[in-house]
């Protein structure tokens, strides 16, 4: 069971405002997901692709845009899907299997994710068995950078 929503988290409001910038021209279906750490609030939304197989979800989004930026420790996770219908379930509104093997590489079990008009799961309620596979040790020659010095 999911615990109740503040309808007046600012995440959730961030994760609303980020599903009005989804590029969703094939589904008309807009996601909006923000994450919450340390450096603030990085938000993602669905970009669909008419190679269906190349559309990335906003939770997905989120969390490559905070990686990308330096962020791996995260405290929160909101999605807000304001298309959905009324009367859909609440299983339309959970993240898909791949977000949710992505966000195991990040977060860990009790990991807050609040899902709009819902409520908030810990992580493991909604991912109890993540793949999971450990580091591999760092080459001798280091980690490569993306800047040619
Ligand atoms: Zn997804």
């Amino acid at each position: 069971m999911p615990k109740p929503l503040r309808e007046d988290d600012a995440l959730l409001a961030a994760a609303r405002d980020a599903a009005r910038r989804a590029y969703a021209p094939y589904s008309r279906f807009r996601v909006g997901a923000a994450l919450a750490g340390p450096f603030g609030i990085i938000c993602g939304c669905n970009v669909e692709n008419a190679s269906f197989g190349m559309t990335i979800c906003a939770e997905r989004g989120a969390i490559l845009a905070a990686v990308a930026a330096g962020h791996r420790a995260f405290d929160r996770l909101a999605i807000a899907l304001p298309d959905s219908p009324a009367d859909a379930p609440a299983t339309s509104f959970m993240p898909c299997g791949a977000c949710r093997q992505v966000l195991a590489e990040f977060v860990g079990p009790e990991f807050p994710v609040l899902i709009d008009g819902i409520g908030e799961y810990r992580f493991a309620e909604l991912f109890p068995h993540p793949f999971v596979l450990p580091p591999a040790r760092a080459s001798a020659a280091g980690p490569a950078r993306c800047d040619p010095t």
